[in-house]
C-alpha cells in the first residue's frame, strides 16, 4: 500500500480522542481520554509514513551519499531529487498494478536514468517491460498506538529496539501493526530511531 503522502489538511474540530493508558492506585490499568483535534489526531495516524519514505530514499539511489556536494544549494537539490524519485517510484509500482509486476528499487532507477539519457527515442528502455522479478510486495510498516488495541490485560510495552539492540529499558507506546503486537517501539517523536531500525532491520534477535 502506498504510504499517504497526500496534502496535509485538517480541521481544528475536535478527532478522535488519544486514549492514554494510565494506572491507579491499586494498580489497575485504566485509560484516560485525552481531546484532540482532527489535525492532531491525523498527524499522528500517518507520521510514519514520513520515515518509511526517506528510509526509501536513502536506501536507494541515495544521492545525499552518492553526491559529495560543497554548495549547500546542491545539497539541497539532491534531497528534493531525491524525494521526486522515490514519489515516482511509488507511483509506478502501486499506481499500475494492471500493467506490471512489482519491481525493485535498483530495477527502477536504473531504468529512469536510461530513459532520461538515452538519446536514441527508437531504443528507450521504458519501451520493455520490467522483468518478473517477483519481489515480495514491500511491507510496510506502520506504527499504532499500543492504547487502541485494549485488549483488557497488561501487555509488555518495552520497546523491542531499546532493550534488544541498546539494552535498555525504554517504555514506549507504540508497536508496529504490520509485526504485531510483540512489536513495541519507541514514537519517532521522542527523538529515539527504533521504528527506522526496525524498517531497515525488521525486528532484532
Ligand atoms: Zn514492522
Ligand atoms: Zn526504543
Amino acid at each position: 500500500m502506498l504510504p499517504r503522502h497526500d496534502l496535509f489538511c485538517e480541521t481544528t474540530l475536535s478527532g478522535l480522542p488519544s486514549r492514554k493508558r494510565r494506572w491507579d492506585d491499586e494498580g489497575n490499568l485504566f485509560f484516560r481520554e485525552v481531546a484532540r483535534p482532527k489535525l492532531v489526531q491525523r498527524y499522528f495516524d500517518d507520521a510514519a509514513a514520513i520515515d518509511i519514505h526517506n528510509h526509501i530514499r536513502q536506501d536507494g539511489l541515495a544521492l545525499e551519499k552518492a553526491w559529495g556536494t560543497h554548495e549547500w544549494e546542491h545539497r539541497v537539490y539532491a534531497s528534493v531529487l531525491g524525494i521526486i524519485e522515490t514519489n515516482v517510484y511509488l507511483i509506478f509500482n502501486n499506481f499500475f498494478r494492471a500493467e506490471h509486476d512489482q519491481v525493485s528499487h535498483t530495477w527502477f532507477t536504473t531504468n529512469l536514468v536510461f530513459a532520461l539519457t538515452k538519446n536514441d527515442v527508437n531504443n528507450l528502455q521504458e519501451n520493455e517491460p520490467p522483468p518478473h522479478e517477483h519481489i515480495p510486495h514491500m511491507r510496510e510498516h506502520i506504527l499504532e498506538a499500543l492504547s487502541k488495541s485494549d485488549d483488557r490485560k497488561r501487555v509488555q510495552h518495552k520497546c523491542i529496539v531499546c532493550s534488544r539492540v541498546h539494552k535498555k529499558q525504554q517504555k514506549a507506546s507504540y508497536f508496529c501493526k504490520t509485526c504485531g503486537l510483540r512489536c513495541v517501539l519507541c514514537f519517532p517523536q521522542t527523538g529515539r530511531n527504533c521504528f527506522t531500525y526496525h524498517i531497515t532491520n525488521e525486528i532484532p534477535a
